[in-house]
């Protein structure tokens, strides 16, 4: 298994990385990271726990490290289904970029926008957003996703089962044209096919088996 300096890596996202602990990269990471810091869109089949959070966001960030932008227009979208995953997201970031001036904020429905508009209107890097909320916003006029390059659908099939596909291509609409998508997805079923070959440009695919469903230590018998 290679170890996270043979991914050429900033030196800022290494210190970051050892700062948290990674030692080795996971296999979605070895996989997908190359792949981002080359510039091609991904197809992702990777469920929670497999490292995907890092192998989108170390990438995006060594990318916009090397994109000057004086005045933060928004440069990377993260779309997630739910509140709870679009904090984690935040949170992972916070940690990965911890040794960098990006900025990042996190915006979701259900609490007042106020605070949420405040944040965008400071200027930020990386907006990582679910899709309702982010479209209230936009529309209102609080968001401008021109300047941005990079955009990552997580979470797809889940996105679909909740009910978002409408709001995804709705937002899909309004994205500069210029720009590199990733999507992840746990299940590749064949709306997310569509859905996927819908907007991705020639992607490459990086897949992870998903993890075992069994223990080891659990023995089992099949009694016919
Ligand atoms: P994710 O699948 O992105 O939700 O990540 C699952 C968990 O694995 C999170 O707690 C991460 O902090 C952790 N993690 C991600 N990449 C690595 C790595 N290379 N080594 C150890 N832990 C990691």
């Amino acid at each position: 298994m290679t170890d996270f300096s043979a991914l050429n890596l900033s030196p800022v996202l290494q210190q970051a990385i050892q700062d948290i602990g990674y030692t080795t990269p996971s296999p979605i990471q070895a996989q997908a990271i190359p792949v981002v810091l080359d510039g091609q869109d991904v197809l992702g089949c990777a469920q929670t726990g497999t490292g995907k959070t890092a192998a989108f966001l170390l990438p995006i960030i060594q990318k916009l490290l090397t994109i000057n932008s004086e005045n933060r227009p928004i440069r990377a979208l993260v779309l997630s289904p739910t509140r709870e995953l679009a904090a984690q997201i935040g949170e992972s970031f916070a940690q990965y970029a911890q040794h960098t001036t990006l900025r990042h904020t996190v915006i979701f429905g259900g609490v007042k926008q106020g605070p949420q508009v405040k944040a965008l209107k400071r200027g930020v890097d990386v907006l990582i957003a679910t899709p309702g909320r982010l479209l209230d916003l936009q529309g209102q006029g609080f968001i401008d996703l021109s300047e941005m390059k990079f955009f990552v659908l997580d979470e797809a099939d889940r996105m679909l089962d909740m009910g978002f596909l409408p709001d995804i291509r709705r937002l899909l609409n309004v994205l500069p044209a210029e720009r590199q998508n990733l999507l992840f997805s746990a299940t590749m079923p064949n709306d997310i096919v569509e859905l996927a070959s819908s907007f991705l440009n020639n992607p490459t695919r990086v897949e992870v088996d998903p993890e075992s469903s069994t223990v080891d230590q659990i023995e089992q018998l099949v009694m016919y």
